[in-house]
Protein backbone atom coordinates (compact mmCIF):
# COMPACT_ATOMS: atom_id res chain seq x y z
CA UNK A 1 0.00 0.00 0.00
CA UNK A 2 1.49 3.44 -1.16
CA UNK A 3 0.98 6.66 1.18
CA UNK A 4 1.16 9.79 -0.72
CA UNK A 5 0.39 13.66 -0.60
CA UNK A 6 -2.40 13.79 -2.60
CA UNK A 7 -4.60 11.25 0.11
CA UNK A 8 -3.52 13.77 2.99
CA UNK A 9 -5.94 16.63 4.10
CA UNK A 10 -4.01 19.01 6.23
CA UNK A 11 -5.41 19.83 9.69
CA UNK A 12 -3.27 21.96 11.57
CA UNK A 13 0.21 22.56 12.55
CA UNK A 14 1.43 20.05 15.34
CA UNK A 15 4.68 21.72 15.73
CA UNK A 16 8.05 23.03 14.04
CA UNK A 17 11.37 20.91 14.05
CA UNK A 18 14.59 21.04 13.52
CA UNK A 19 14.17 20.07 9.94
CA UNK A 20 10.78 21.21 8.56
CA UNK A 21 7.14 21.28 10.40
CA UNK A 22 4.99 18.28 11.60
CA UNK A 23 1.50 18.72 10.53
CA UNK A 24 -1.93 16.86 11.77
CA UNK A 25 -3.55 15.28 8.66
CA UNK A 26 -6.46 13.22 7.64
CA UNK A 27 -5.76 10.43 5.32
CA UNK A 28 -8.85 9.94 3.34
CA UNK A 29 -8.05 6.47 2.32
CA UNK A 30 -8.14 4.75 5.61
CA UNK A 31 -9.73 8.01 7.37
CA UNK A 32 -7.34 7.93 10.05
CA UNK A 33 -6.03 11.12 11.30
CA UNK A 34 -2.29 10.99 11.45
CA UNK A 35 0.68 13.22 12.53
CA UNK A 36 2.86 14.09 8.91
CA UNK A 37 6.43 15.09 9.27
CA UNK A 38 8.65 17.12 6.89
CA UNK A 39 12.34 16.42 6.59
CA UNK A 40 13.33 18.91 4.39
CA UNK A 41 16.96 17.65 3.15
CA UNK A 42 19.34 18.56 0.09
CA UNK A 43 19.50 15.15 -1.61
CA UNK A 44 19.51 13.52 -4.58
CA UNK A 45 17.11 11.61 -5.78
CA UNK A 46 18.71 8.33 -5.32
CA UNK A 47 19.55 9.19 -1.98
CA UNK A 48 15.68 10.19 -1.06
CA UNK A 49 14.54 6.27 -2.90
CA UNK A 50 17.08 5.04 -0.44
CA UNK A 51 15.65 6.29 2.93
CA UNK A 52 12.35 5.72 1.68
CA UNK A 53 13.80 2.09 1.71
CA UNK A 54 15.27 2.24 4.34
CA UNK A 55 12.11 3.67 6.38
CA UNK A 56 9.98 0.62 4.66
CA UNK A 57 11.76 -1.81 7.95
CA UNK A 58 9.69 0.28 10.25
CA UNK A 59 6.77 -1.55 8.76
CA UNK A 60 7.74 -4.16 11.16
CA UNK A 61 8.69 -1.72 14.25
CA UNK A 62 5.13 -2.89 16.28
CA UNK A 63 5.15 -1.84 19.60
CA UNK A 64 3.15 -0.68 22.09
CA UNK A 65 6.38 1.52 23.14
CA UNK A 66 7.16 2.88 19.51
CA UNK A 67 4.69 5.55 17.96
CA UNK A 68 3.28 3.43 14.65
CA UNK A 69 4.45 4.19 11.22
CA UNK A 70 2.02 4.59 8.41
CA UNK A 71 4.57 4.94 5.51
CA UNK A 72 6.70 7.62 3.75
CA UNK A 73 7.22 9.31 0.52
CA UNK A 74 9.58 12.08 -0.59
CA UNK A 75 8.30 15.34 -3.03
CA UNK A 76 11.18 17.29 -4.43
CA UNK A 77 14.10 17.40 -1.58
CA UNK A 78 11.33 16.45 1.67
CA UNK A 79 11.19 13.67 2.70
CA UNK A 80 7.34 13.33 4.40
CA UNK A 81 6.61 10.58 6.69
CA UNK A 82 3.74 9.58 8.75
CA UNK A 83 2.83 8.39 11.73
CA UNK A 84 0.45 7.24 14.49
CA UNK A 85 -0.96 10.77 15.71
CA UNK A 86 -0.01 11.33 19.58
CA UNK A 87 -3.17 13.84 20.94
CA UNK A 88 -0.73 14.95 23.75
CA UNK A 89 1.77 15.98 22.27
CA UNK A 90 5.87 15.43 23.05
CA UNK A 91 7.06 15.64 26.94
CA UNK A 92 8.47 18.79 26.75
CA UNK A 93 4.53 20.11 26.11
CA UNK A 94 3.74 18.70 28.98
CA UNK A 95 6.36 19.00 32.11
CA UNK A 96 5.59 22.25 32.64
CA UNK A 97 2.46 20.99 34.61
CA UNK A 98 4.96 19.16 36.71
CA UNK A 99 5.53 15.46 36.97
CA UNK A 100 4.86 13.21 39.98
CA UNK A 101 7.66 10.68 40.75
CA UNK A 102 4.84 7.71 40.36
CA UNK A 103 4.07 9.02 36.66
CA UNK A 104 8.16 9.70 35.79
CA UNK A 105 8.66 6.50 36.71
CA UNK A 106 6.06 4.96 34.15
CA UNK A 107 7.14 7.29 31.45
CA UNK A 108 10.92 6.11 32.35
CA UNK A 109 9.65 2.45 31.88
CA UNK A 110 7.94 2.92 28.87
CA UNK A 111 10.96 4.59 27.48
CA UNK A 112 13.21 1.78 28.41
CA UNK A 113 11.13 -0.68 27.21
CA UNK A 114 10.75 1.35 23.77
CA UNK A 115 14.64 1.70 23.30
CA UNK A 116 14.95 -2.17 24.12
CA UNK A 117 12.51 -3.50 21.31
CA UNK A 118 14.41 -1.07 18.97
CA UNK A 119 18.04 -2.88 20.05
CA UNK A 120 16.77 -6.61 20.26
CA UNK A 121 13.93 -6.83 17.85
CA UNK A 122 15.00 -4.35 15.34
CA UNK A 123 19.07 -4.06 15.69
CA UNK A 124 18.29 -0.34 16.02
CA UNK A 125 20.22 2.45 18.19
CA UNK A 126 17.50 5.62 18.79
CA UNK A 127 20.07 8.05 18.45
CA UNK A 128 18.36 10.88 19.61
CA UNK A 129 16.70 10.72 23.23
CA UNK A 130 15.29 13.52 24.57
CA UNK A 131 11.75 15.23 25.72
CA UNK A 132 10.75 16.13 22.11
CA UNK A 133 10.98 12.34 20.91
CA UNK A 134 8.93 11.08 23.77
CA UNK A 135 5.13 11.54 22.72
CA UNK A 136 2.23 10.65 24.76
CA UNK A 137 -1.31 9.90 23.84
CA UNK A 138 -4.59 10.76 25.46
CA UNK A 139 -5.34 7.52 26.97
CA UNK A 140 -1.75 8.35 28.47
CA UNK A 141 0.39 5.76 26.99
CA UNK A 142 4.41 6.81 26.02
CA UNK A 143 5.97 5.88 23.12
CA UNK A 144 9.24 6.65 21.25
CA UNK A 145 9.56 8.68 17.62
CA UNK A 146 12.57 9.69 16.23
CA UNK A 147 15.16 7.03 15.82
CA UNK A 148 17.49 5.92 13.33
CA UNK A 149 16.33 3.78 11.00
CA UNK A 150 17.86 4.82 8.31
CA UNK A 151 21.94 4.97 7.70
CA UNK A 152 21.10 6.95 4.84
CA UNK A 153 18.74 9.94 6.81
CA UNK A 154 21.08 9.25 10.03
CA UNK A 155 24.14 10.47 7.70
CA UNK A 156 22.36 13.59 5.82
CA UNK A 157 20.82 14.85 9.45
CA UNK A 158 24.22 14.64 11.05
CA UNK A 159 25.68 17.02 8.23
CA UNK A 160 22.82 19.43 9.28
CA UNK A 161 22.78 19.31 13.16
CA UNK A 162 22.50 22.34 14.58
CA UNK A 163 21.38 22.00 18.09
CA UNK A 164 22.40 24.38 20.79
CA UNK A 165 20.94 21.79 23.36
CA UNK A 166 23.43 18.40 23.12
CA UNK A 167 22.23 15.43 25.21
CA UNK A 168 25.10 13.54 23.46
CA UNK A 169 27.28 11.48 25.13
CA UNK A 170 30.66 12.61 26.96
CA UNK A 171 32.11 9.57 24.71
CA UNK A 172 30.80 10.59 21.55
CA UNK A 173 31.93 14.36 22.05
CA UNK A 174 35.44 13.18 22.16
CA UNK A 175 34.76 10.59 20.04
CA UNK A 176 36.08 7.66 22.07
CA UNK A 177 32.66 5.99 21.17
CA UNK A 178 34.15 3.70 18.01
CA UNK A 179 34.48 4.41 14.65
CA UNK A 180 30.45 4.09 14.13
CA UNK A 181 30.46 6.79 17.12
CA UNK A 182 27.53 5.13 18.69
CA UNK A 183 26.35 2.91 20.88
CA UNK A 184 23.64 1.76 23.11
CA UNK A 185 25.12 3.25 26.12
CA UNK A 186 25.04 6.25 24.48
CA UNK A 187 21.59 6.24 24.57
CA UNK A 188 21.79 5.54 28.38
CA UNK A 189 23.57 8.46 28.89
CA UNK A 190 20.35 10.91 26.93
CA UNK A 191 17.95 8.79 28.09
CA UNK A 192 19.21 10.34 32.05
CA UNK A 193 19.19 14.09 30.93
CA UNK A 194 15.47 13.30 29.29
CA UNK A 195 14.37 12.36 33.12
CA UNK A 196 15.99 14.93 34.68
CA UNK A 197 14.58 18.03 32.19
CA UNK A 198 11.16 16.06 32.35
CA UNK A 199 11.25 16.30 36.34
CA UNK A 200 12.25 19.68 36.74
CA UNK A 201 11.66 21.22 33.37
CA UNK A 202 14.50 22.68 32.57
CA UNK A 203 17.70 21.04 30.19
CA UNK A 204 20.34 20.48 32.94
CA UNK A 205 22.87 22.00 31.59
CA UNK A 206 21.13 25.04 30.66
CA UNK A 207 21.93 28.01 32.98
CA UNK A 208 24.70 27.38 34.70
CA UNK A 209 25.94 30.57 33.48
CA UNK A 210 27.03 29.60 29.78
CA UNK A 211 28.35 32.51 27.72
CA UNK A 212 28.69 29.75 24.43
CA UNK A 213 28.11 26.26 23.08
CA UNK A 214 31.51 25.26 24.30
CA UNK A 215 31.20 26.04 27.59
CA UNK A 216 28.28 23.88 27.77
CA UNK A 217 30.05 20.88 25.99
CA UNK A 218 33.11 21.47 27.97
CA UNK A 219 30.89 20.56 31.19
CA UNK A 220 29.48 17.54 29.85
CA UNK A 221 32.69 16.35 28.88
CA UNK A 222 34.61 17.59 32.29
CA UNK A 223 31.99 18.42 34.37
CA UNK A 224 30.20 16.40 36.86
CA UNK A 225 27.49 14.25 35.74
CA UNK A 226 24.16 15.94 36.42
CA UNK A 227 21.40 14.62 39.23
CA UNK A 228 18.02 14.73 39.93
CA UNK A 229 17.29 16.84 42.81
CA UNK A 230 17.48 14.37 45.78
CA UNK A 231 14.96 16.88 48.11
CA UNK A 232 12.32 15.96 45.65
CA UNK A 233 12.74 12.65 44.54
CA UNK A 234 13.54 8.91 46.26
CA UNK A 235 16.98 7.36 47.05
CA UNK A 236 15.52 4.92 44.10
CA UNK A 237 15.23 7.51 41.11
CA UNK A 238 18.43 9.67 41.55
CA UNK A 239 20.21 6.34 41.88
CA UNK A 240 18.59 5.72 38.40
CA UNK A 241 19.61 8.41 37.49
CA UNK A 242 23.06 8.51 38.66
CA UNK A 243 23.34 5.14 36.58
CA UNK A 244 22.37 6.21 33.33
CA UNK A 245 24.55 8.73 33.87
CA UNK A 246 27.78 7.30 34.38
CA UNK A 247 30.68 9.30 32.19
CA UNK A 248 32.20 6.09 31.92
CA UNK A 249 29.83 4.67 29.14
CA UNK A 250 31.19 0.97 29.80
CA UNK A 251 29.79 0.93 33.32
CA UNK A 252 25.92 2.30 32.30
CA UNK A 253 23.95 -0.64 32.85
CA UNK A 254 22.37 -2.18 29.79
CA UNK A 255 18.11 -1.50 28.99
CA UNK A 256 17.42 -5.16 31.09
CA UNK A 257 19.80 -3.81 33.85
CA UNK A 258 17.52 -0.75 33.99
CA UNK A 259 14.26 -2.47 34.15
CA UNK A 260 15.63 -4.91 37.01
CA UNK A 261 16.78 -1.98 38.86
CA UNK A 262 14.64 -1.14 41.96
CA UNK A 263 12.85 2.14 40.51
CA UNK A 264 11.31 0.32 37.63
CA UNK A 265 10.62 -2.61 39.50
CA UNK A 266 8.47 -0.44 41.75
CA UNK A 267 7.28 1.39 38.18
CA UNK A 268 5.91 -1.78 36.73
CA UNK A 269 4.74 -3.08 40.21
CA UNK A 270 2.36 0.29 40.83
CA UNK A 271 -1.20 1.86 39.54
CA UNK A 272 -0.69 4.97 38.24
CA UNK A 273 -3.90 7.00 36.23
CA UNK A 274 -1.63 8.10 33.43
CA UNK A 275 -4.54 9.03 31.07
CA UNK A 276 -5.64 11.58 34.29
CA UNK A 277 -2.12 12.93 34.24
CA UNK A 278 -1.79 13.27 30.45
CA UNK A 279 -5.60 14.99 30.08
CA UNK A 280 -4.49 17.88 32.55
CA UNK A 281 -1.15 18.56 31.27
CA UNK A 282 -1.99 18.88 27.97
CA UNK A 283 -4.95 21.24 29.13
CA UNK A 284 -2.36 23.11 31.01
CA UNK A 285 -0.05 23.35 27.83
CA UNK A 286 -2.88 24.25 25.35
CA UNK A 287 -3.99 27.39 28.39
CA UNK A 288 -0.63 28.52 28.29
CA UNK A 289 -0.05 28.21 24.16
CA UNK A 290 -3.87 30.42 23.57
CA UNK A 291 -6.23 30.48 21.42
CA UNK A 292 -4.85 29.01 17.66
CA UNK A 293 -3.89 31.29 15.61
CA UNK A 294 -5.63 31.99 12.31
CA UNK A 295 -6.28 28.92 9.66
CA UNK A 296 -2.64 28.56 8.14
CA UNK A 297 -2.13 26.99 4.57
CA UNK A 298 0.99 25.23 5.06
CA UNK A 299 3.06 24.35 1.84
CA UNK A 300 2.32 21.22 1.90
CA UNK A 301 -1.11 21.18 0.83
CA UNK A 302 -0.16 23.47 -2.21
CA UNK A 303 1.04 20.46 -3.70
CA UNK A 304 -2.33 18.34 -4.30
P1 LIG B 1 12.35 17.83 16.65
O1 LIG B 1 13.00 18.10 15.34
O2 LIG B 1 12.60 18.91 17.68
O3 LIG B 1 12.59 16.44 17.17
P2 LIG B 1 9.86 17.13 15.46
O4 LIG B 1 10.04 17.65 14.09
O5 LIG B 1 10.03 15.67 15.67
O6 LIG B 1 10.79 17.94 16.45
O7 LIG B 1 8.44 17.52 16.00
C1 LIG B 1 8.05 18.85 16.30
C2 LIG B 1 6.88 18.81 17.27
O8 LIG B 1 5.73 18.24 16.64
C3 LIG B 1 7.16 17.93 18.47
O9 LIG B 1 7.78 18.65 19.50
C4 LIG B 1 5.78 17.40 18.87
O10 LIG B 1 5.22 18.21 19.86
C5 LIG B 1 4.99 17.46 17.56
N1 LIG B 1 4.84 16.08 17.05
C6 LIG B 1 5.76 15.34 16.41
N2 LIG B 1 5.29 14.13 16.09
C7 LIG B 1 4.02 14.06 16.55
C8 LIG B 1 2.99 13.03 16.56
N3 LIG B 1 3.20 11.83 16.02
N4 LIG B 1 1.81 13.32 17.14
C9 LIG B 1 1.62 14.53 17.70
N5 LIG B 1 2.52 15.52 17.76
C10 LIG B 1 3.72 15.30 17.18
Amino acid sequence: YKISMSQMCVLEVLGLGQYGVVHKVFHRPTRVIMALKEIRLELNKRALQQIIMELDVLHKARSPYIVDFYGAFFIESCVYYSMEFMECGSLDRLYPAGIPEAVLGKITLSVVKGLQFLKDKLNIIHRDVKPTNVLVNKKGEVKLCDFGVSGELNQSLAKTHVGCQSYMAPERIIGTAGPEGYTIQSDVWSLGLTIIEAATGRFPYENIGFTNVFDQINAIVNGDPPKLPSSRYSEAACDFVNCCLNKDSNSRPNYQKLLEHPWLVEAEASTVDMEDWASRAHALFLARKGPSSSPYVPHTSTRR
